[in-house]
């Protein structure tokens, strides 16, 4: 029998455990948009509870998530501060431009981290020449540089000078979770000074589907008309809250293994003469640039496949791998291993 495939493709490849199933199978449903599942509610009531908010709303994907608070917190040709790596400008399709009208104006961050500095500087004068400057968006943890961590310290200074600029703040949290377990710190905290919180379930938390926006009480009334019009709006969602719950209450603690199997890849790829991308590692995305061992991405791709282990491209000579629920020690010391034949 030929074993399963490593997939280190994306911490979203997951597939629903058999307690996970259980519970999908046995959750109590109704017509959420009468407000009648109370599974939805649940998960809502736990998710704005553990993120320190008033209220939660459920959506299908981090994306709609992203683009409702988007909505939410600006006007058409206003201006939404990012860093030039961010989620929203690079793998939400533009929705911003569309479904918003926005521009973004985008700032290089170093290891997806932006400073206060920064921020003043890009915020623009308030004149009719101009785009309003409304919202500063950050992600944390950060995909596109490697899965790195805000200190929380830098996270309140980032947060008070996007404040202190009178912009609107948003939180882009798909791997919140992953930020808290790596800093010891809790959700709450890390979200506390932003208007508004994305999570998703669908990444290192293994649910099948969903994400969650969070924030004031008048902010989630609004943000249930825009999840109708954006076409968000679900039946008998709690088939998949009870998949979230179930996630949230099992698969939160387990994430610092994904962060040691990962720093332990990226040491094994280190050694090797690849360069690590936003290093050191801190959660569970390992990047890593060929380049330097005269290696290219297709080829690298293309014979870690023919070992069974499973990656992706991410840009330029950059290849990602990311550690999850349905990767054990075994799984991850045999990718390493593989990665070691591979550039040898
Ligand atoms: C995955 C991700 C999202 C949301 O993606 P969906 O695929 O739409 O659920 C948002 N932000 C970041 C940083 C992500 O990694």
């Amino acid at each position: 029998m030929k074993a399963e495939p490593i997939d280190l493709r994306s911490d979203t490849v997951t597939r629903p455990t058999p307690a996970m199933r259980r519970a999908i199978a046995v959750a109590e449903v109704g017509d959420d948009l009468f407000g009648d599942d109370p599974t939805a509610q649940r998960l809502q009531s736990m998710v704005a509870e553990r993120l320190g908010k008033e209220a939660a709303l459920f959506v299908p994907t981090g994306t709609m998530a992203n683009e409702i608070a988007i909505k939410l917190h600006t006007q058409p040709s206003d201006e939404v501060l990012c860093e030039a790596d961010s989620h929203i400008f690079h793998y939400e399709t533009g929705a911003a431009a569309l479904l918003s009208g926005v521009t973004l104006s985008m700032i290089v961050g170093e290891r997806g981290q932006i400073t206060p500095e920064q921020v003043r500087a890009a915020r623009r004068p308030d004149s009719f020449h101009s785009p309003r400057s409304r919202l500063l968006v950050i992600e944390n943890t950060h995909n596109h540089a490697g899965g790195t961590v805000w200190s929380p310290r830098d996270l309140s200074a980032i947060a008070a000078a996007g404040r202190a600029e009178g912009l609107r703040l948003h939180l882009d949290g798909a791997r919140l979770w992953n930020a808290a377990i790596a800093t010891g710190r809790s959700v709450a905290e890390l979200a506390a000074p932003f208007d508004s919180v994305s999570v998703c379930l669908s990444k290192g938390l293994g649910a099948p589907v969903g994400s969650l926006i969070a924030g004031s009480h008048s902010l989630m009334e609004e943000a249930l008309r825009w999840r109708k019009l954006f076409g968000g709006a679900m039946r008998q969602v709690g088939i998949l809250a009870a998949a979230g719950l179930h996630a949230l209450e099992h698969h939160v603690e387990r994430l610092i293994d994904d962060h040691r199997r990962a720093q332990r890849f990226a040491d094994v790829a280190a050694a090797l003469g690849f360069t690590i991308a936003g290093a050191p590692v801190e959660s569970n995305i390992v990047i890593f640039d060929v380049a330097a061992l005269g290696l290219e991405v297709s080829d690298v791709v293309a014979d870690l496949a023919r070992e069974g282990v499973r990656v992706n491209g991410f840009g330029g000579t950059r290849v990602r791998a990311v550690f999850h629920l349905d990767i054990d020690d075994a799984a991850a010391e045999a990718a390493g291993e593989a990665l070691k034949r591979v550039a040898g």
